[in-house]
C-alpha cells in the first residue's frame, strides 16, 4: 500500500477518495475516526490518510489527485441546475448552491 494523499480537512480526503474509487482504484482511508483519541498525539498524526491498495494503481492515483488539486489544470464546470459557470475551486454553484451534479445543497 502507498499513501497518496493526506489533509487535515476530512472533506477533501473524502472527495479524493470518491474520485479515485470512481476510477476503479481501490483505496483505504486511515485515521478516519481518531479525533476522539486526540490528546497525546500530535495533531498532524491524526490527519486522515488515503492509501492506494495496489501498487500498480499508484501512478494513476497520484495523477488524479494532482489534477484534482491543481486549479490551473482544471476546467470550470457548468451547474446542471441553473446553467451558471463555476470556477473549479467551488464545491458548489455560487449562484444556486447546488453541487456539480445539480443537487441542491441548502
Ligand atoms: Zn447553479
Amino acid at each position: 500500500m502507498k499513501k497518496v494523499y493526506t489533509s487535515e480537512n476530512r472533506f477533501y480526503v473524502g472527495n479524493i477518495r470518491n474520485l479515485l474509487e470512481a476510477q476503479g482504484i481501490e483505496v483505504v482511508l486511515r485515521n478516519e475516526h481518531v479525533s476522539s483519541a486526540v490528546g497525546e498525539i500530535p495533531v498532524f498524526d491524526t490527519w486522515p490518510e488515503l492509501w492506494v491498495v495496489k501498487e500498480r494503481d499508484f501512478p494513476r492515483a497520484e495523477q488524479i489527485v494532482q489534477q484534482a488539486l491543481s486549479p490551473a489544470g482544471a476546467a470550470p464546470w457548468r451547474c446542471k441546475r441553473c446553467g451558471e459557470e463555476n470556477d473549479q475551486a467551488f464545491e458548489f454553484c455560487w449562484q444556486c448552491q447546488s453541487d456539480p451534479g445539480g443537487i441542491l445543497l441548502t
